[in-house]
């Protein structure tokens, strides 16, 4: 890939306050018209990735370490799954560097431009766009320079409120230099009346509602916050005496570091030169974990909310077994997605599990694809039925979501025409029937299959023999999240904080049409 488009907010010096904020930040850019490119698709082939639920974004950061910026680089690698847009690392020798491109990891990160990152601090994203536009523009991190000197923050989640909040500010002045709702946190901290970064961050989070995992890098610093209920993951870690932080603990894995536990909600963490310190300076709130992170976002090799996320999607299958059994010669996942509830599925029914789907690896994003006739291609393209082991099976087919229903329906007429003589499908989760507003990327309600027709509506849309999904109680208890302390809302409709009326028209404005079959 040609790596054509270039963010950089180099050499900042402090400043004092600039009202200006963004404009320093635009002066700063070099930036390129991104041209589009095939990405490998790290998420499954099913409903998730093909046209519905996208995973959001990817954090990572390091304090203490003299090859901060590469374990970084290896980090975000390692999260490139959670967001495939855009990319970026700022890294700190006593001075803020970013550096930040559209494009995967490996094409945006070379030796050249990692040694443009010197320092023993760091920290990463990988953007999955949820609210913003796709652009160099909407990168993160994003640097600024105020009052307090030099920040740099990164984000996964999503706060509802932050277009009536961006008004507000622009009624008093503030210029924006991207549609993210991250870039509100910004101006809130360079306009606050605290003494430092360090005060100012729990300052404007404590009035913040909504989904963050965030970090914040100054000269000196490196700041991780969850929000209070915990919306999101962020993991903490060691490495050499290094503090890491990071979405997933897969990116441990690779850098060898040790997974300590999470960063709690509400919890802010400061790593300094002195060490780490550790307070809870936001208001208790009813803990809501995104379950869908145990169901599809995360990778299996993870531990989200201390727990393991195979091991989650292997109950999850077992029990899925018990509570919607299938007569069937073959137990056969949507790959990538849906292979560890198809082992659980098989391991508790007893039916042979195969890879009766082979996945194309390297097949482009449907979303990028410049037509709608091509787009129509997606699940060809991405998936290929293995004929001899269906023809004349009857196979039960595991996904871990309907979405839209439109990709389930071309995936069990692709089975359907390799021969199988019947095709039942198997959702590790309940039905989906309500938006996201917590930082994932989904359809609106309208387009959400499950929110306008019943299951056996889906089933004959889909053009399955049998439709069966997993109950919300299964799916908890697989996942070992009590349902006090989890936000369900995508399957209930129920949020666990006020949705602002303009994000909800927003949302609407902002999705794709459904795609026709
Ligand atoms: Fe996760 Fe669904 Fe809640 Fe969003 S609405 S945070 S995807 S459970």
């Amino acid at each position: 890939m040609k790596v054509d488009d270039i963010g950089t907010f180099n050499c900042l010096p402090p400043t004092a306050y600039c009202p200006l904020l963004s404009a320093t930040m635009s002066l700063q850019t070099r930036s390129k018209v991104f041209g589009g490119h095939m990405t490998p698709n790290d998420g499954g082939v099913g409903e998730t990735a093909g046209d519905g639920f996208r995973d959001e974004c990817g954090v990572f950061g390091i304090y203490g370490h003299d090859d901060a910026a590469r374990l970084a680089y290896l980090g975000l690698y390692q999260l490139q799954h959670r967001g495939q847009e855009s990319c970026g690392i700022v890294a700190s020798d006593g001075l803020l560097r970013s550096e930040r491109a559209m494009g995967l990891v490996s094409e945006v990160f070379d030796e050249e431009r990692l040694n443009r990152l010197p320092g023993t601090a760091a920290i990463g994203h990988t953007r999955y766009s949820t609210a913003g536009e796709v652009s160099v523009r909407e990168a993160q991190p994003f640097l600024i320079a105020c009052k307090h000197g030099q920040v740099a923050v990164c984000h996964n989640g999503n706060l509802p409120f932050a277009t009536e909040e961006r008004k507000r500010l622009e009624r008093d002045g503030a210029i924006f230099s991207s549609t993210s709702d991250t870039e509100v946190i910004l101006h809130r901290i360079a306009r606050s009346r605290a003494e430092s970064v360090e005060e100012a961050v729990p300052e404007v989070l404590c009035e913040t509602e909504g989904a963050f995992s965030m970090l914040f890098l100054t000269p000196d610093a490196l700041i991780a916050v969850r929000d209070p209920r915990g919306f999101r993951p962020l993991a903490l870690g060691q490495l050499d005496g290094a503090w890491v932080v990071a979405s997933e603990t897969c990116a441990f894995d690779l850098i060898g570091a040790t997974y300590v536990r999470d960063v709690e909600p509400g919890e802010m963490i400061v790593v300094t030169r002195d060490g780490m310190r550790s307070t809870s300076p936001l208001p208790e709130r009813r803990r809501s974990f995104c379950v869908f992170e145990h169901v599809y976002f995360s990778r299996p090799d993870s531990m989200v909310y201390g727990r393991s996320v195979n091991e989650s999607r292997h109950k999850m299958g077992k029990r899925l077994a018990v509570e919607q059994p299938a007569d069937a010669d073959l137990v056969v996942p949507v790959p990538d997605s849906g292979v560890a509830a198809a082992i659980g599925y098989a391991a508790e029914s007893g039916i042979n599990f195969r890879f009766g789907l082979v996945r194309n690896h390297y097949v482009g994003r449907t979303f990028i694809e410049p037509k709608q006739s091509i787009r129509s291609f997606g699940v060809r393209l991405k998936l290929n039925p293995v004929r001899d082991l269906i023809q004349g099976r009857s196979v039960v087919l595991i996904d871990d979501s309907i979405v839209r229903g439109t990709t389930s329906k071309k995936i069990v007429r692709l089975v359907r025409e390799a021969g199988a003589r019947e095709v039942h499908v198997r959702i590790s989760c309940p039905p989906t029937v309500s938006p996201c507003y917590y930082g994932v990327d989904t359809p609106d309600k309208e387009e959400l299959i499950a929110a306008r027709m019943s299951v056996e509506e889906v089933r004959r849309f889909i053009e399955a023999d049998s439709l069966g999904y997993l109950s919300m109680e299964g799916m908890l208890e697989a996942c070992g999240l009590p349902f006090d302390t989890s936000c369900v809302a995508c399957w209930t409709g129920r949020y666990p904080t006020r949705i602002s009326p303009v994000a909800e028209t927003q949302y609407a404005r902002e999705r794709e049409p459904v795609p026709s079959d």
